[in-house]
């Protein structure tokens, strides 16, 4: 199989949330899309490890909004690379409510989905959650965050835990010295020494959570 042939597909980037008695949950994803009109259903694939995708299985609700390209590392990583049971993903952001109490970012947004889950496929890795949408508006009149323009202009990873996740040619990483990797992201700084106060440029993470390789 060609693994660059997944390369030509167009995805767009997401937030999905849900809530769950009072813990707010979300993620970021590639996977969000329309699927029929009448009545209006979208599906969205997120890893069964998740925080998110466990609560969204118990709630039986998600929101999802469209990112826009002024999107930067501070939410996408905040989104993408951490986790919601030990982090409060929302805490920096603008936010409202949806019609079912979920809370979702409106910064950087271009429009939102508020879906109630009437089907739910287990693809091993993922679940497939298939939403029928009870409301939806526009937000921010800006263009959308594609894939493409992620990887390309904002120069943002893809974490191991995405259905789009390639590894890297280990011939890649290997040869060179002295490398430190953050432990959230996989983003490598390379030098001998580790600023004290070195942040991650992906996802925001301190020094004290890169480790040697
Ligand atoms: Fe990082």
């Amino acid at each position: 199989m060609n693994q660059t042939a997944f390369y030509k597909l167009t995805y767009g980037l997401y937030i999905i949330s849900t809530k769950l008695g009072e813990k707010d949950y979300g993620c970021v994803v590639n996977t969000l899309a329309q699927v029929t009109a009448s009545p209006a259903k979208m599906s969205v694939a997120i890893n069964k490890e998740g925080a998110t995708a466990k609560a969204i299985q118990k709630s039986g609700k998600f929101v999802g909004t469209v990112l826009t390209e002024t999107a930067d590392m501070n939410l996408i990583g905040a989104f993408g690379f951490r986790t919601s049971e030990e982090y409060d993903k929302f805490g920096a952001f603008d936010t409202a409510l949806d019609p079912n109490g979920i809370k979702y970012v409106t910064e950087h947004t271009a429009a939102y989905f508020s879906c109630d889950v009437c089907q739910t496929i287990d693809l091993g890795s993922h679940i497939l959650f298939i939403g029928e949408v009870v409301e939806a508006d526009n937000l921010l009149a800006e263009p959308v965050m594609t894939y493409a323009y992620y990887h390309s202009v904002i120069k943002g990873k893809t974490p191991p835990k995405a259905p789009s996740y390639q590894a890297l040619a280990p011939a890649a990483e290997v040869a060179k010295p002295s490398q430190w990797q953050c432990k959230i992201c996989g983003y490598i700084y390379e030098g001998d020494t580790l600023p004290e106060d070195y942040v991650c440029p992906v996802c925001g993470a301190p020094a004290s959570e890169f480790e040697r390789v």
